[in-house]
């Protein structure tokens, strides 16, 4: 399957469909099978296809699948982080500027900040990274 982009003649609006092939696309067009997703109009013109969105037919993913795997990712770096950092909560921003500033033994820390808290520690100098986390299901 491809993706182009298509263009109304009549109302100038442009938007996608998915094909078989360009070829499959011109054919359609020409039986007026395509129509403007917002004006009805089968006076469409085909644009240059997108490069990259090409997916193979029957091996594309699902988005379910897809969130379902990025949270399982996402549970490992918690994991991870869980293992090796302390967990400060909502002291973050404290304990991250009293690592810098005070050069107290340098630990790994994990805890929940603002995003306000994030940037100006970040403006400080402290390095600091926002990770998602995700809850435990049970
Ligand atoms: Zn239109």
């Amino acid at each position: 399957m491809i993706v182009l982009n298509l263009k109304c003649e009549n109302c100038q609006n442009e938007f996608e469909g998915w094909f078989s092939s360009s070829k499959s696309c011109d054919e359609q067009i020409k039986k007026g099978f395509v129509e403007c997703t917002r004006c009805a109009s089968s006076k469409i013109q085909r644009g240059l296809s997108r490069p990259n969105v090409s997916v193979k037919k029957g091996s594309a993913k699902s988005g379910e699948k897809v969130i379902k795997e990025l949270k399982s990712k996402i549970k490992e770096i918690n994991r991870f982080i869980e293992k090796n950092c302390d967990y400060v909560g909502d002291q973050f921003s404290y304990e991250a500027r009293r690592i810098h500033y005070d050069k107290i033994k340098k630990k790994a820390i994990y805890g929940t900040a603002s995003k306000d808290e994030i940037k100006e520690l970040n403006d400080e100098g402290i390095e600091v990274a926002s990770i998602p986390w995700v809850k435990e299901e049970n």
